[in-house]
């Protein structure tokens, strides 16, 4: 499938085009006609499969699609993307960048090990439309206040799996009960493997979800 039939905003699909993507990949053409559609899905896709644009095309179509809050306030995130390792956080935000350049999204990473008050001021001196975050610096984040995720509209968990063998579920299990009901949001989440843990915490976390696999 070609991106261009997807009804995607025009400026997303100009970065598309710029970074010369085509077709959709396997990953992408089997979430996309779902997410678009609003489903929460849960994707089974290993890295280099693409899922990074799967979910990151539906974050940013529908933020472009839905106008912001009338009343914004600094702190807000209308986007919340967590994934397990600081390397992949700073990937997904490059890329995120790359998507968003034709348009004014505000993407901010919020990753351990670098100055707590650089990304504190940095996140209070513009709104914030794509938090792209670790789970324990989200969550230290939401516990002084100086992030709210009550106003999250999509909910993103990248390598689900990932997150179970380093232990960030109790992290994970917090942040997901900071943002609104899962009838209130969407949620993509995506993991290499669909282990029983996987499962059942997709059934925790979304409604309704629709599984698919590359
Ligand atoms: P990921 O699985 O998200 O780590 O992506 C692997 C690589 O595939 C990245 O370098 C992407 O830029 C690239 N990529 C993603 N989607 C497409 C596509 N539809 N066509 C060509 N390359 C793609």
């Amino acid at each position: 499938r070609r991106f261009a039939e997807f009804g995607l905003e025009p400026q997303l699909l100009r970065a598309i085009d710029d970074l010369g993507f085509e077709h959709c990949s396997p990953i992408q053409a089997q979430s996309l006609p779902l997410s678009l559609a609003g489903y929460d899905v849960l994707g089974k896709a290993q890295t280099g499969t693409g899922k990074t644009a799967a979910f990151l095309i539906r974050v940013i179509d529908d933020l472009l699609k839905t106008p912001p809050p009338e009343e914004r306030y600094a702190g807000e995130a209308r986007a919340l993307i967590v994934a397990p390792t600081r390397e992949l956080v700073i990937q997904i935000a490059e890329d995120a960048k790359l998507l968003s350049k034709y348009t004014d999204l505000k993407i901010h990473t919020l990753v351990g090990g670098m100055d707590y008050q650089k990304q504190r001021d940095h996140l209070h001196n513009e709104f914030v439309d794509i938090l792209v975050a670790t789970p324990g610096r989200m969550l230290d984040f939401r516990e002084r206040q100086d992030v709210h995720l009550d106003t999250v509209e999509l909910l993103v968990i990248d390598e689900a799996d990932r997150m179970l063998d380093m232990g960030f579920i109790p992290q994970m299990r917090q942040i997901v009960r900071y943002t609104p009901r899962k009838t209130h949001r969407q949620t993509l989440m995506f993991s290499a493997t669909f282990t029983d843990e996987v499962v059942r915490l997709s059934e925790q976390w979304m409604h309704e979800a629709k599984n698919v696999e590359i």
